[in-house]
């Protein structure tokens, strides 16, 4: 029997740290496995950098793109309810607009991907008769804790971050009580339920996808796939297809001012600091950050956000809705003197492509998963600053697993970073010997990136591997 194309249906939650990779997935299996790919996005409704980056990224239009308005859910959460659970509430709600979309889609589809907001949209796979899949947008550490979080949940008693010992993850690195994910601060909070939901709903599809590789996890992986590890919990195939990222040169729009300055900058030079889509520091924060780089002498490129200077209260929805004055939170004088050091960007920057640039030699970052593989896949160590989400756990496996990345002494989430230690981190990746070798580490695993995404790389594998599960679903049941 004739097997039609494979149509699969990609679900993105808001937020750009989840949209950017769905996006590139599905390009992936357009490109590469000849799918035919429709994406519904969940719009966050306040961000324009979401759908210049859709524009900028379906340009040629590889895929479908189809954006679901968001639902009003202000009356299903809780007054003091927070990020994560304004997002699966939101994805929860999303479900009937989302069932009614694909059922007037013209070629039916055959494969299901939601991420990792969108486990509960998995049951709309069963309704249309087809396989479903999780995409975790990060790494292999974060679903190995993930997924064993619900027998934490019944062993730990009080607070997590008031424990003294490490959680110990079967096989796996432990993680410390004070760098677990934002959603277990706080047990009493709905965002917590709306976690431990989703840990035991990762692991109901017919397989997880992650953005990670074979060679940068590997004992993670192997951990993840040993029964005598993880026998009790259930386990679907784990796919490693990583990284996933938009290619260098894709930003959108480019300020020739920005890119002629870099050109005009040494080799390795210019730390990038950016705190992603979402980050936010205390004004506080900001001036000894602001200080911290000026002391340290070394050329920079700051993306501002303007809700950045002006909210500081780390909300992920709220974009650009800052005043103009930019000095008024930084200190005074500050933007004269640094003239020529470093440049300010204002809320979204070109980052892939200041990443790329040769001129760039540190980023300090918030590691956001996207950030972290920006970083390494262009060889440039990080200086981590966690701030919320999973950050601290990635930013653990950054400076102590993978050794890419250096850290303050005080969490930034915990406590103001003054501009002292700030000086001295800067050097100690751009100048210190220290820092050598740390440059040294992230190139080697940049060329193992490109080696595994290269035609016989693992995660070229790997991916092949999915899509023929997909195709062979559809052999077993063709559409009528
Ligand atoms: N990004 C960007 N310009 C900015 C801020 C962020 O291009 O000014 C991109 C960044 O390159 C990354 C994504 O937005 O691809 C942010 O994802 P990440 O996982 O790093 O962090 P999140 O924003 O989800 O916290």
């Amino acid at each position: 029997m004739e097997v039609s194309k494979p149509h699969a249906i990609l679900l993105s939650s808001p937020g750009m740290g989840h949209l950017i990779p769905m996006l590139e997935l599905g390009k992936r299996l357009v490109t590469l496995h000849s799918f035919e790919v429709t994406i519904f996005v969940v719009s966050s409704g306040t961000s324009p950098a979401e759908s210049q980056t859709i524009q900028s990224s379906m340009s040629p239009k590889l895929c479908q793109v189809i954006e679901l308005p968001p639902v009003d859910i202000s009356s299903l959460v809780e007054s003091k309810a927070k990020v994560v659970a304004n997002l699966t509430v939101m994805m929860r709600e999303i479900k009937p607009a989302l069932r009614s979309a694909i059922s007037t889609l013209k070629v039916p589809p055959t494969a299901l991907i939601v991420d990792l907001f969108g486990t509960e949209a998995l049951v709309i796979a069963h309704e249309f008769k087809i396989p479903k899949y999780v995409f975790i947008p990060t790494h292999a550490w974060f679903i190995a804790f993930s997924i064993y979080v619900p027998i934490l949940d019944k062993v730990v008693k009080g607070e997590y971050v008031d424990q003294k010992e490490d959680f110990v993850i079967p096989g796996c690195r432990p993680a410390r009580p004070e760098d677990v994910v934002e959603p277990m601060l706080d047990r009493t909070n709905q965002q917590y339920y709306e976690y431990l939901r989703m840990c035991k709903e990762f692991t109901m599809g017919d397989g997880i996808l992650l953005n990670t590789w074979e060679e940068l996890e590997s004992s993670t992986l192997a951990a993840l796939r040993d029964d005598k590890l993880f026998g009790d919990i259930n386990r679907p195939p784990i796919y490693p297809v990583g990284p996933i990222l938009r290619p260098n040169g894709s930003a959108g729009s480019r300020s020739h001012e920005l890119f002629d300055w870099l050109d005009r900058q040494p080799s390795e030079s210019v730390v990038y600091v950016s705190f992603g889509s979402g980050g936010t520091l205390s004004n506080e924060q900001m001036t000894e950050l602001a200080w911290g780089l000026e002391l340290s002498q070394r050329r920079f490129i700051w993306a501002v956000r303007q809700s950045t200077v002006r909210t500081g209260d780390g909300s992920f929805f709220i974009t650009g809705k800052g005043g103009d004055d930019l000095s008024s939170n930084l200190p005074e004088g500050f933007l004269i003197r640094t003239q020529g050091l470093g440049v300010v960007v204002r809320d979204w920057a070109p980052q892939v492509d200041i990443l790329s640039h040769p001129s760039v030699g540190g980023f300090l970052s918030h590691c956001g998963w996207n950030s972290a593989l920006e970083s390494v896949t262009n060889g440039v160590p990080m200086i981590a600053w966690p701030l919320y989400a999973e950050q601290r756990l990635n930013a653990a496996l950054l400076t102590e697993e993978l050794g890419v990345a250096v850290r303050s002494k005080i969490l930034p989430s915990k406590g103001i970073v003054g501009r002292e230690e700030i000086n001295m981190t800067v050097r100690r990746i751009m100048a210190d010997e220290e820092g050598h070798g740390i440059r040294a580490r992230v190139k080697e695993l940049k060329h193992k990136a490109e080696e595994a995404l290269s035609e016989g790389g693992s995660s070229y594998h790997s991916l092949s591997q999915f899509t023929q599960n997909i195709l062979m679903s559809m052999q077993k049941s063709p559409s009528p």
